[in-house]
């Protein structure tokens, strides 16, 4: 087996690997390590984030510089600011034991009179992210005339973002002789380009096989009808009570108003994206770190460089634009030799999509159902069982035992274990005992017997003659619905918008409600007809194309209406909060959205 001492690695070092619990080297660092320290070559080292790679490069490097010197030696250039930080911290730690050493992070976004202090008192390695590296070069306030080596690291992201130009012009302000290391989760022409233009001879490194998935990651994906992502990624979570995890959107305003909804719904949520101020997104990131948010929600440009490691899951709430920034989304998870699963919620449109993904990461994704009400019931359920069995006594609770023992007298315990079961157990039932099947066509139902059973011989199904062209989603329908009806949340369902009329259900004890209700009622001068259909409403049903949620035309005017309540114009209907299941809030018990992990 190797070890850190096999590969030629100095005491100081060594020590602080020690220090950092590292047993044995990654499969990066037993491959790159020895290379670098025995040769002054320029290198291609395809790794993904997470395999160890900042130490694949910073103990050479480290090992290499002299420390009593305060000529920077060293610079190591990163697509983000988080990046850059990460790294100088690693580098910190790993050079704990080397007296004098000075590692530098130059970013943007922070006071660069002070970065150009830290500079000036001698730093023999730099770590910048390329805007503000440029910027100083040309400021004269950084002197890289003398690197020896030079690390260009998630050169792909660093492309991506559209740094080819300043990396060019800073490489310009360095000696031709020094070394390069490259490093790159990916290898698009745009990075072989660069390793031709700018590296002598490069050896090429590669740690599983080029542009492939991280192996320690499962890839599964969930079909659904596109109105129904939220829903979907709701039941992941609930499915997965431990989780810690990065939600990729595909835009800001994806990313605010899934987050928002989450934070809504009672989730530890939290949105990532171009629009927050830097100060802003520290805080979010923070509060990510120490677990205080489960569920971070990020559009890809602003998860660059999130390095926090035991992330449970991705969950791809849409594909990316660019299929290749899959790899990137997946490697959040399963850093550090840990095993993580990225999930991909999709509609059937974009189901070509996953076979594109699969030929990139050269791994097959796994289908599979979206879990239904009663199987998250049970997950919760027994979670809540390990949690109570894992849990310390808190033996301040002792002096209290006597009177509790008064209040709960005359109980068997089997009869207290089923009160404290059903406290967490009733909230998620009453949740999901109408839960719906989210998976389409080809997904078996997975909701459950009693649940669906109750649902189709209960419930009655109605013809109504409005539909999308009345500028209607499905989720402006219920609300519609529930106003004239005064109906609940969970009392109107399957609510299906088409062209020019749409179906819903409801109990069939709301028949004579619902039919009395809408006498009467006119929506854009025009007569509301309603009928009850022979059709029960099956599930499944594929319905409107939902999504566009908001973009209803708003154009209810007034005139006649019986309640007034479909003809006025009311904005409103834009609004979101009020077309939301909202999750059962959580209520102390087990504490389960509080993370422990
Ligand atoms: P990186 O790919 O450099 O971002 O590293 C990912 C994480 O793995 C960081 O938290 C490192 O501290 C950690 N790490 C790096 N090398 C090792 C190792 N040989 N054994 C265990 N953890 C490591």
């Amino acid at each position: 087996m190797t070890t850190f001492q096999s590969l030629g690695l100095e005491e100081h070092l060594l020590q602080a690997i020690n220090d950092l619990g590292f047993e044995t080297p990654s499969e990066v660092q037993e491959k790159t390590i020895p290379i670098l320290l025995e040769q002054e070559t320029d290198i291609v080292s395809l790794a993904q984030t997470g395999t160890g790679k900042t130490a694949a490069f910073g103990f050479p490097m480290l090992q290499k510089i002299d420390v009593n010197s305060r000529t920077t030696q060293g610079l190591i250039l990163s697509p983000t600011r988080e990046l850059c930080l990460q790294i100088t911290s690693e580098l910190k730690l790993y050079g704990k034991y080397l007296n004098g050493l000075n590692v530098v992070a130059i970013y943007g976004g922070a006071s660069i009179s002070e970065q150009a202090r830290q500079i000036k008192k001698g730093a023999q390695i730099i770590v910048a992210t390329p805007g503000r590296m440029k910027d100083m070069i040309g400021r004269n306030m950084i002197d890289i005339s003398k690197i020896e080596y030079c690390v260009l690291d998630e050169a792909d992201e660093m492309l991506n973002m559209g740094f080819y130009e300043d990396i060019t012009d800073i490489l310009s302000h360095s000696p031709k002789d020094k070394s390069t290391w490259l490093f790159s989760a990916t290898m698009p022409k745009e990075v072989a380009t660069i390793a031709k233009k700018f590296m002598h001879q490069p050896l090429e490194v590669t740690v599983g096989s080029k542009n492939v998935g991280a192996d320690t990651v499962t890839h599964e994906y969930f079909l659904v009808n596109a109105r129904d992502r939220y829903q979907a990624l709701k039941r992941l979570a609930d499915a997965n009570p431990d989780i810690f995890s990065v939600v990729f959107c595909r835009t800001k305003r994806d990313t605010q108003k899934v987050a928002e909804m989450l934070i809504e719904d009672g989730y530890n949520a939290a949105a990532l994206h171009g629009d927050l101020s830097q100060n802003q997104r520290d805080l979010v990131m923070k509060s990510f770190r120490t677990r205080q948010i489960q569920m971070l929600v990020a559009t890809d440009v602003a998860a660059r460089g999130i390095d926090v490691d035991d992330i449970t899951h991705v969950i791809n709430y849409q594909l990316p634009d660019e299929i290749e920034t899959y790899t990137h989304r997946s490697g959040r998870t399963g850093r550090a030799g840990k095993t993580g699963v990225s999930m991909v919620i999709v509609s059937k449109s974009e189901q070509r999509k996953i076979k594109q993904i699969e030929k990139i990461i050269q791994k097959s994704f796994i289908k599979k159902e979206v879990p239904s009400g009663i199987e998250i019931c049970e997950r919760q359920l027994f979670h809540l069982a390990n949690n109570i069995k894992d849990t310390e006594i808190n033996h301040e609770i002792d002096i209290y035992l006597p009177k509790i023992n008064e209040v709960l007298e005359g109980f068997s315990k089997e009869e207290l274990i089923k009160k404290v079961f059903s406290v967490e157990f009733t909230r998620f039932y009453n949740y999901y005992k109408k839960a719906k099947d989210l998976n389409v066509e080809g997904g078996k139902d997975t909701s459950g017997e009693d649940f669906s059973k109750k649902y189709s011989e209960d419930s009655t199904r109605y013809f109504i003659n409005l539909g999308r062209k009345d500028g209607l989603q499905w989720m402006d329908l219920k609300d519609l619905i529930r106003e004239i009806t005064d109906l609940g949340k969970d009392d109107v369902f399957h609510v299906d918008t088409m062209e020019t009329f749409s179906f819903f259900n409801t109990d069939s004890a709301h028949i004579d409600k619902v039919l009395e209700a809408f006498k009467g009622v006119q929506f854009n001068d025009r007569n509301v007809d309603i009928e009850i259909s022979k059709d029960k409403g099956g599930r499944n049903r594929g319905g409107g194309k939902g999504g566009n949620r908001g973009k209803g035309k708003g154009h209810r005017k007034g005139g006649g209406g019986k309640r007034g309540k479909f003809n006025d114009d009311r904005p409103k209907f834009k609004g979101k909060s009020r077309r939301k299941e909202s999750r059962p809030k959580e209520k102390g018990t087990g504490g389960k959205r509080r993370r422990r992990m």
